[in-house]
């Protein structure tokens, strides 16, 4: 099986570091189970510097590298590639982060799981040449059977692969979003992504 595996929210906790962070810089009480929308700045009610200067600071390398790891993530992919799965981390980080975010996986025990990032949010400024900083046109090409995401802004990435299974990790954000389709299924742990993914 080819594998799509999103990294913030799926793999790591980056939504409780970012409701910390947002504590610490503005002095603002936005618990993570408060951040309704995918919109960070609109959960947070942030100004577009604020915004910015947020975005800033949690792409630092020592504040990427301290993200909590999900309960279950490294155990069930680590266990996908050893059953010779193929996984890739697609991430909407940009590629700036790319160095910090393969520490972190390889420091978790994930070596073998492929990372690229993508542009999903319209939020890179430029684009790099690298094998890991993915084009469009490139992602496009790339085949998965089963996707892990949490982000309803992410689903036009699957568009094109009417047989793909997505997993959507349970989140506030994506609470009441309709799925696109009959494939998606909402997952509450990795316990649950695990089973729903070994039963095809
Ligand atoms: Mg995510």
């Amino acid at each position: 099986m080819k594998i799509y595996v999103d990294f913030d929210d799926c793999i790591c906790e980056t939504a409780k570091h970012f409701s910390k962070l947002v504590a610490e810089l503005f002095d603002k009480d936005v618990p993570y189970e408060k951040i309704n929308f995918f919109n960070l700045q609109k959960s947070f009610v942030l100004t577009d510097e604020e915004y910015k200067y947020m975005m800033m600071e949690a792409h630092k390398p020592e504040s990427l590298l301290s993200y909590e790891e999900t309960v279950g993530a490294t155990k069930t992919i680590n266990e996908w590639i050893n059953c010779g799965h193929d996984v890739s981390i697609i991430t909407g980080r940009p590629f700036s982060a790319y160095e910090p975010s393969r520490e972190w996986l390889d420091n978790k025990g994930l070596k073998d799981a492929k990372l690229y990032c993508l542009d999903k949010y319209g939020r890179h400024s430029y684009s790099t040449d690298s094998d890991f900083s993915l084009k469009l046109e490139d992602y496009l090409k790339m085949n998965f059977d089963v996707a892990i995401e949490d982000s309803p802004a992410a689903f036009k990435f699957f568009n094109h692969l009417p047989m793909l299974k997505v997993m959507v990790y349970n989140r506030p954000w994506n609470k009441e979003c309709e799925f696109p389709n009959k494939n998606y299924k909402r997952c509450f742990d990795w316990e649950m992504i695990e089973k729903n993914v070994n039963k095809g």
